[in-house]
């Protein structure tokens, strides 16, 4: 739970036409959270959701999907994360810890990273499903002391560990968390921040951002208006995520040396290996190149970066390469990334995008501070060797 002014789309079981999911490629949030106060088969819908995502681009199966649970019953070991909440604006035990020490066992056991986040209602206005089912009444922020104890209990949330906060103003809420008591607990906490809501406009999700929300929280609006998905996404990441990320400086010659990247690729794939390729360029020569070899090798460091910052030392007689540019055909690793650093190589060029396991979600930070970073040569091609090498996957039975 890294990503800052993240999106996520929340999804209930129950309700949400996966068929009528109106994500693609260009049009994703950063999270999916699945959950909802009543029940559904959480297990089939991860599974379902999953599929989709995956057959339909495999930018898509890097969309963490993140459980937001209404009980112990809803968790599944399909998903990714869970939000294990506990409700602080209650003194419902049901809620604080009954469902939680239910749950623990199947948690623990299984391989879904855990987020424990405080859960906090906030009036907005209306009656919701949440206070009907958890028998709790929300905080009033309507006056000084509803206010203090808000951040009262924000601060006790961090003290007892929790690594998130999240403000609730109920779904169908009339009003949403006020960005006043956003600015509020952002003041008073560390915490990951995660706002949700009556969040149905673009300014009132840029309201919260600005405000201090690292996650803000769409969900039940778009059951019923799914095409308003992409204006909210679009608000969000035009301006300047893609901006950072598509560098004007991009030319012919990244293209020409992500095709030797690709080459590499080529190679790994030919081998039944993730087909991941890199080359390091140094004064207009290849220095070093080399391919994701985990498999052949049986070592879970033999990524392509690895084996062409190896290969780049060796020719240069030196283990720092500070006039170097690196390209790889897909978003380094945060252990890739780290040698990439550690080499203070100043320039990095990739063509996929990985946000599930590149660096970007870890370690946004790990380059050298004047390191420039692009992003998108050649990503259509170094997307579909991916794609295709874990479909040929799926077809075959054997797990990637
Ligand atoms: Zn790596």
């Amino acid at each position: 739970m890294v990503n800052k002014k993240a999106l996520a789309l929340l999804l209930d079981p129950e309700k949400a036409d996966l068929a009528a999911l109106p994500i693609t490629a260009d049009c994703r949030p950063d999270y999916i959270f699945v959950g909802g106060s009543t029940g559904g088969d959480t297990t089939a819908f991860v599974r379902a959701l999953k599929k989709k995502l995956s057959t339909f681009d495999f930018r898509l199966s890097t969309v963490p999907i993140v459980l937001f649970p209404g009980s112990a019953e809803q968790f599944t070991p399909e998903a990714d994360a869970i939000l294990y909440l506990s409700l602080l604006s209650g003194t419902n035990p049901e809620y604080l810890v009954t469902q939680q020490v239910k749950s623990a066992h199947r948690i623990h056991a299984s391989s879904v990273e855990v987020i424990p986040t405080a859960y906090i209602l906030i009036d907005g206005g209306v009656e919701t499903s949440t206070m009907r089912v958890t028998g709790t009444q929300p905080l009033n922020p309507s006056n000084a002391e509803g206010i203090q104890t808000i951040i009262d209990t924000c601060v006790a949330a961090e003290l007892m560990g929790k690594k998130a906060i999240y403000l609730e103003a109920g779904s169908g809420a009339k009003t949403p968390v006020s960005p006043d008591i956003i600015r509020a607990v952002r003041a008073a906490t560390s915490l990951t921040l995660i706002v949700g809501g009556g969040i149905r406009t673009p300014e009132t999700m840029h309201a919260a951002y600005d405000a201090g929300a690292d996650i803000v929280v769409i969900g039940n609006h778009f059951e019923s208006h799914p095409e308003e998905l992409a204006v909210f996404i679009k608000d969000l990441k035009d301006p300047k995520d893609l901006k950072d990320l598509k560098d004007p400086k991009a030319s012919a010659t990244d293209d020409r040396f992500m095709r030797l990247a690709l080459a590499e690729a080529q190679k790994a794939l030919a081998a039944d290996e993730i087909p991941v390729g890199c080359v390091i360029v140094s004064q207009g020569q290849v220095i070093g190149r080399g391919h994701n070899l985990t498999e052949t090798l049986s070592d879970v460091t033999a990524h392509a970066e690895m084996q062409a910052i190896t290969a780049a030392a060796q020719t240069v007689g030196g283990k720092y390469l500070p006039d170097a540019t690196l390209y790889v055909t897909v978003e380094p690793c945060p252990m890739c990334a780290g040698a990439i650093g550690w080499a203070q190589i100043s320039r990095i060029v990739y063509g996929a995008p990985d946000p599930k396991r590149g660096y970007r979600t870890y370690a946004p930070r790990v380059f050298h501070p004047k390191a420039a970073v692009t992003a998108g040569v050649l990503e259509d091609e170094c997307r579909t060797l991916m794609q295709n090498f874990f479909m040929r996957k799926r077809k075959t039975g054997i797990s990637g």
